[in-house]
């Protein structure tokens, strides 16, 4: 039977699959996009409980291109904060980034930091082997062990000698000594995040951003992919049915994808195993008091406290939360590969330390909720790019456009995800 859905089909409604078919939609070309969910926005969505708003995770942006940040704006009215966040380390609040802030430190270990920062090793960036060593070759070795290891295994579930560096970029900053100087004696007014802003709509959550993009596309909720046959160039999905493409356009993860294609041979197969990546739970509350969340963002060093980041929601928007309310939001991070406890003992411990960080009772609490993200980061190590690449140029040969974050698996913030939908290849020639 003859289809009569558009050629242009694309996987998943988060932002990369949202940009395409807008993009595709101002050259002249209809798409329908399928969502496994009953909702859009995938990463950059959020859910509600009892009036409380929460992300599914952080989400701020911090876009430099005009074109991407004008379309955000044109969406919803945005707050800019300013990035000032926090961390969180044995009792102590450094402003971040830690080393460039230790006044609140006692005094020894403050001395044991700048002590080991003037003995750190000196190396060309193109000569530094991996992750750990471009740790120390930046911090030297006490502030290497005591901050950047511990956290590495929190956020990255990983050794940092497991990773290499390509990633970083600008994400991290690499201190003078005279900041981590000045910084000891007194906290530092100066911003030294990648960015000075961070945009985050008035209204509706972080999502809103794809507002304009997002009216008149044509989205299929709860219609999971579950099989793939580019021979018949055919998508089967998980309620029986099925639907024909010219054109097809997935966001989905890789190690998923592969798996989904008939008769996809096994040195792709064994390329996806050996990709990393992180999952994890958000756990949200919600509180019956105005003041229990006091950062926009901060960090968590210690290595008895599950979470390595948490925010504050309503923060980031008072519409987060109704009004006389607070709330929190806590990332608990763990590689592909490792046991997961279970969501009630993660919570549990979670509450339990937060209690003690920010202050807060059990009676202050009206909503705590967990929920698992099967895929988070994309973890770099060391064969990252030959694994990616077997799979990339297999589903180029099949006529597979991969996108979004899981889909050319890579660190893509939100904006950098919408830019993988909106330079589709096919559409270049
Ligand atoms: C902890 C964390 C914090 C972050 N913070 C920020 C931030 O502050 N600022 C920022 O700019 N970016 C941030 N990001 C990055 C941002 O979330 C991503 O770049 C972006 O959301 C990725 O969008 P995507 O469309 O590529 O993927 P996704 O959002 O994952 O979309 C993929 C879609 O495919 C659907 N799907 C999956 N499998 C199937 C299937 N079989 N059938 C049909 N549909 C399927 C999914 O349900 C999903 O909707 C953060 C990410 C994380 C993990």
């Amino acid at each position: 039977m003859e289809s009569t859905l558009p050629n242009n089909l694309i996987l998943g409604s988060g932002i990369a699959g949202i940009s395409a078919g807008y993009h595709l939609k101002q050259n002249g070309q209809s798409s329908v996009i399928f969502e496994k969910d009953n909702d859009w926005g995938g990463l950059c969505g959020n859910f509600s409980i009892k009036g409380f708003r929460f992300d599914r995770f952080v989400h701020f942006s911090f876009t430099k291109d005009e074109y991407i940040a004008d379309i955000f704006e044109k969406s919803s009215p945005l707050f800019a904060h300013p990035s000032v966040s926090y961390n969180y380390y044995h009792g102590s609040w450094l402003k971040h980034p830690a080393i460039n802030n230790l006044a609140v430190l006692p005094i020894e270990e403050k001395v044991k930091i700048i002590a080991d920062f003037l003995d750190r090793p000196h190396k060309e960036i193109a000569d530094i082997k991996d992750y750990d060593e471009w740790l120390r070759v930046q911090n030297g070795n006490y502030f290497t062990d005591n901050f950047a290891t511990v956290y590495t295994k929190k956020y990255w579930g990983q050794l940092p000698k497991n990773m290499e560096t390509k990633w970083i970029g600008n994400r991290i900053h690499s201190p003078a000594f005279e900041e981590v100087l000045r910084g000891s004696y007194a906290e530092q007014a100066e911003n030294f995040y990648y960015t000075n802003y961070m945009k985050y709509p008035k209204k509706g959550g972080f999502r809103s951003i794809l507002d304009y993009c997002r009216k008149g596309l044509d989205i299929r909720f709860n219609k999971k992919v579950i099989r793939i046959s580019p021979q018949s160039k055919q998508i089967f999905f998980a309620d029986g049915s099925c639907e024909e493409y010219s054109k097809l356009i997935s966001s989905l993860p890789l190690p998923e994808i592969v798996k989904m294609i008939d008769d996809c041979p096994a040195e792709v197969l064994k390329a996806a195993q050996n990709l990393h990546w992180t999952c994890g739970y958000q756990v949200s509350l919600g509180f019956n008091r105005p003041d229990v969340a006091k950062h926009l963002w901060f960090y968590i060093y210690d290595e008895d406290v599950p979470p390595a980041r948490v925010y504050s929601p309503n923060l980031k928007s008072a519409d987060n939360a109704p009004e006389g309310c607070s709330s929190l939001q806590a990332e608990v991070f763990y590689a592909n590969d490792a046991k997961i406890p279970p969501a009630d003992l993660v919570l549990g411990q979670t509450i339990e330390k937060l209690k003690q960080i920010c202050g807060f009772d059990d009676a202050d609490i009206v909503v705590k909720d967990i929920r698992f993200e099967p895929y988070a980061n994309v973890t770099f190590t060391h064969e990252i790019y030959q694994n990616r690449e077997v799979i990339l140029n297999y589903l180029k040969e099949i006529g597979i456009e991969s996108i979004g974050r899981f889909g050319k698996w890579d660190y893509l913030w939100s904006h950098q995800a919408f830019e993988s939908g909106m330079r589709l290849s096919y559409e270049k020639k």
